[in-house]
């Protein structure tokens, strides 16, 4: 392909995309295919010479989207929102026409500099102490990593080689082996699964602590937790705290947690994966308080800033032990401007790297933060408003709402919510999830599109409670 056929494809893909944006509100949110659909339309082989542009697209109507699940639908709801704006969109296009991999400094100046310069736009957006920023006088810097998975195992590593490194130092009689054997780490039951996956990775066990009805992780429990472990011979190394669990978007207190991770010398993570965004707000300031105690803390732009997966944007409060523990040179990757600007390939898993940072500049300067304030804002007060329509019917209850997020319930045993959920993910028009609160069975509202406006929350409230018709018949309003 040429470049001039390159243009009447781009330009007739940017207007299918914008055609289907158009489209959302009025498709059924999940599709209406069964597993190995696709492999029955497709031919077995490769074709031998190629086809147009065309007959691909037709295609992607044809056999693609029926089996798509629309995560930008308005009745999108579940899990978290994937975050998608046209100028994310232009931005992940042009960084596929740039090409690029950013091996180092030289392998793309514009790449490492932007990123500086889009990590600390980010950081005083979100009011970050300023040792987290690339500009602070110290070792203190941001990273744009693939996903919160990524930064929370990343985060895992270096805490560990740290704490090897700072043993080793002090003459400890164990050997490296011994003391990476007895490292531990610790979060909430409430937290993600990436957070007990990275200890499994990082080999390092980790513990779940339990949370209070609130589903915060609290200082005491942490540390008991650590006292425990210790008195049985064990090394404290990793906390990774929530700021936005996953099942009820609950904080912990990172007041409470901060102290004792700082006195037993442990390793502070914050996951704020969704609710870092919220951040943004000033209003919303206070459920980060102490995070000046911790490490290293990470947020989700392609969760709800508006940046298209996958960007995730992580600061850490002293980077040199994350080059420490991830510097591997080869003659190769060497270049002359080694210490004057960071050398991101030791800040992550991986050697090459995308060029994420420009999407996030297009973001932040078409929307500038007054309009991701106001997305933020908007979401919140539609989850609010599903909040108020829940508690006025008597035959719900409403767990929580927190954020953009929801947990709901139908009076009595779990089963008669589950079967509200079944009922409601058969018809396919809206698309909720199951969760637990404090071990009762829930339904999860999430605010996801930016699409979502308070008529979509009528339907999908009118469809809730049609089903849930069939299942208690009455209502008291
Ligand atoms: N942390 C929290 C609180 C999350 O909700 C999620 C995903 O929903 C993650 C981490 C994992 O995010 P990622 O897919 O970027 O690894």
């Amino acid at each position: 392909m040429d470049a001039e056929h390159f243009r009447d494809f781009g330009k007739a893909a940017v207007d299918y995309i914008a055609d289907y944006h158009e489209s959302l509100r009025n498709r059924s949110v999940l599709p209406n295919v069964q597993p190995g659909y696709l492999g029955e339309l497709l031919p077995e082989d490769p074709p031998q010479s190629g086809e147009s542009w065309q007959d691909i697209l037709q295609d992607v109507d044809k056999f693609i989207m029926p089996g798509l699940t629309h995560w930008q639908s308005p009745n999108f709801h579940a899990y978290y929102p994937t975050a998608s704006s046209f100028p994310s969109i232009v931005g992940e296009l042009i960084i596929a026409g740039f090409g690029m991999v950013g091996l180092s400094w030289i392998a793309s100046p514009a790449m490492t500099e932007l990123e500086v310069v889009m990590m600390n736009w980010l950081g005083r957006m979100l009011e970050l102490p300023e040792e987290f920023l690339n500009c602070s006088e110290g070792p203190g810097g941001g990273v744009i990593q693939g996903s919160a998975s990524e930064a929370t195992y990343v985060a895992l590593l270096t805490a560990k080689e740290k704490k090897v490194k700072d043993l080793l130092e002090k003459n400890s009689n164990l050997t490296e082996a011994e003391i990476k054997g007895k490292l531990v780490a610790y979060s909430s039951d409430q937290s993600n699964s990436s957070v007990e996956k990275s200890g499994l990775l990082g080999s390092m066990k980790m513990r779940l602590l339990p949370t209070n009805k609130e589903g915060q992780l609290t200082g005491a429990t942490l540390q008991e937790a650590i006292k425990r472990d210790k008195e049985a011979g064990l090394i404290p190394c990793y906390v990774v705290a929530n700021l936005g669990t996953t099942p009820t978007c609950a904080f912990d207190n990172l007041e409470e947690l901060g102290p004792v991770c700082n006195r037993e010398d442990v390793w502070l993570h914050v996951d704020a994966a969704y609710a870092g965004t919220a951040f943004v707000c000033p209003e919303y300031r206070y459920l980060m308080k102490g995070v000046e105690m911790s490490d290293s803390f990470n947020v989700n732009l392609h969760k709800w800033m508006l940046v298209n997966f996958d960007c995730s944007a992580m600061w850490i409060k002293n980077a040199k032990y994350l080059v420490e523990a991830f510097n591997v040179e080869r003659i190769y990757l060497k270049d002359q401007h080694k210490g004057l600007a960071p050398e991101y390939r030791h800040w992550q898993i991986s050697l090459g790297r995308r060029f994420r940072a420009l999407k996030v500049w297009f973001v932040l300067r078409i929307y500038g933060v007054e309009g991701v304030r106001k997305h933020v804002r908007h979401q919140i007060a539609l989850a609010q408003y599903f909040a108020e329509l829940v508690a006025k019917d008597q035959r719900f209850e409403c767990c929580s709402c927190s954020m953009g997020l929801v947990t709901f319930r139908l009076k009595g045993e779990n089963s008669l919510t589950e079967t509200l959920l079944n009922r409601l993910t058969e018809e396919k028009k809206f698309f909720l999830i199951a969760g637990h609160f404090n071990n009762t069975y829930v339904i999860r509202y999430a605010i996801c599109s930016r699409l979502t406006e308070k008529e979509d929350v009528d339907r999908s409230w009118n469809e809730i409670i049609r089903i849930a018709g069939n299942i208690v018949p009455w209502k008291i309003t």
